[in-house]
């Protein structure tokens, strides 16, 4: 099969973005991504999509949004939508009517950052998805690496002893610059409802992203943009798997792409500490499947999990792992139970075990 190493959102000057979409692409193709999909806020910019080419490569450019409902209060309920082809912003006031909009034109949507911490250095509240229930959605943005971070933040001020502005902006500060540091995975409540989901026989697919802006922060008369692009497309991705190579043409590239993502033929890899390029998990019955893949349960049925290093690998079926391996490449499993079976990694990084692969489900019948 054929890999690709994505990122599907991130924010240009079209809404509170520092860059235009060729220079993003640019830096894209330094960090050795092979396809990007911009989100901007409330507007779906056309024109824009295509291949881009960069010194060490190419890109393939596609053009999503991230829609909002502007009047909400308190803010919140983004949703990131992928191949629906229009301008979808006037359905954001009823959510439900926004993902069903989005499936009739035959796109996909991911709640955006899900569950987020109320930070008392912003003026806004957090921006998780308020909006329940709701049904029908492709999946969830289970790691955005942005508000991972914001997440670490509000952990790190309410750690702190006493409550002064000054402290509070030099804690910030500190993360900032060293944000792997703080960062450790995706938000255990985000993993704890795909869980719940996919345990109630739902196909819901994951995605992981930087929600890129390069937004450039002051303090006294230190400035300095914080999460440049390139840093973040070396962070948190989106690997997919596809059938045959790309061919070049935009419409039929663009339509195996969203295909992969809608389907979840794919995994969230934290590239930084390893790069995941590599990692496979399959199922091997009398039918083959990969992630995203239905496969029927039969008695022969294994699953395989491969990765590109040494990592502690755990198996996952109805929230409980049924099978883990502690600093190992490989790891076999012979499922009796139907059901969803999703793979965790964590690795050694930077003084400290971290997220780092969490694989789209196969889905045993
Ligand atoms: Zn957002
Ligand atoms: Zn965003």
């Amino acid at each position: 099969m054929i890999e690709l190493a994505g990122n599907m959102h991130m924010h240009t000057h079209f809404s509170d973005g520092e860059k235009w979409h060729a220079e993003i692409a640019q830096d894209a193709i330094a960090a050795g991504l092979d396809f990007i999909i911009v989100t901007d806020h409330n507007v779906w910019v056309d024109g824009v999509e295509g291949y881009y080419e960069g010194e060490n490569g190419r890109l393939l450019l596609l053009s999503g949004e991230e829609v909002h409902n502007v009047r909400r209060q308190p803010q919140g309920s983004h949703l990131l939508v992928y191949g629906a082809e229009a301008e979808l912003a006037d359905c954001a006031p009823n959510p439900q009517q926004l993902i069903d909009a989005v499936n009739e034109r035959g796109g996909y949507s991911f709640l955006a950052h899900p569950h987020e911490n109320d930070c008392r250095i912003f003026p806004f509240p957090n921006l998780g998805w308020r909006d329940w229930p709701v049904e029908n959605f492709t999946g969830l943005e289970i790691w955005n690496y942005m508000s991972s971070f914001i997440n670490a933040l509000v952990a790190a001020l309410d750690r702190l002893p006493v409550q002064i502005e000054l402290l509070d902006k030099l804690t910030a500060v500190r993360l900032a610059f060293n944000p792997q540091k703080f960062v450790v995975g995706p938000e255990p409540r985000t993993l704890a409802l795909w869980d719940e989901l996919l345990a109630q026989g739902k196909r819901i697919t994951a995605v992981g992203n930087s929600d890129a802006h390069a937004t450039p922060m002051s303090f006294g008369p230190f400035k300095r943009i914080i999460f440049p692009y390139e840093y973040l497309f070396r962070a948190v991705n989106t690997h997919i798997l596809l059938e045959r190579p790309l061919t070049g043409d935009l419409t039929q590239d663009k339509k195996m792409i969203l295909r992969a993502i809608g389907k979840g033929n794919s995994w969230v890899g934290y590239d930084l500490p390893h790069s995941t390029k590599g990692f496979r998990f399959s199922a091997a019955s009398k039918g083959k499947g990969i992630m995203g893949e239905a496969v029927k349960l039969d008695a022969g049925a294994t699953l395989q999990i491969c990765t590109p290093t040494r990592c502690n690998i755990r198996l996952i079926h109805n929230g409980k792992p049924v099978a883990s391996a502690k600093n190992e490449t490989h790891l076999t499993h012979i499922p009796i139970e139907p059901g969803a079976y999703r793979v965790e990694c964590t690795i050694q990084f930077a003084g400290q075990e971290r997220g780092w692969i969490y694989s789209n489900p196969i889905y045993l019948y």
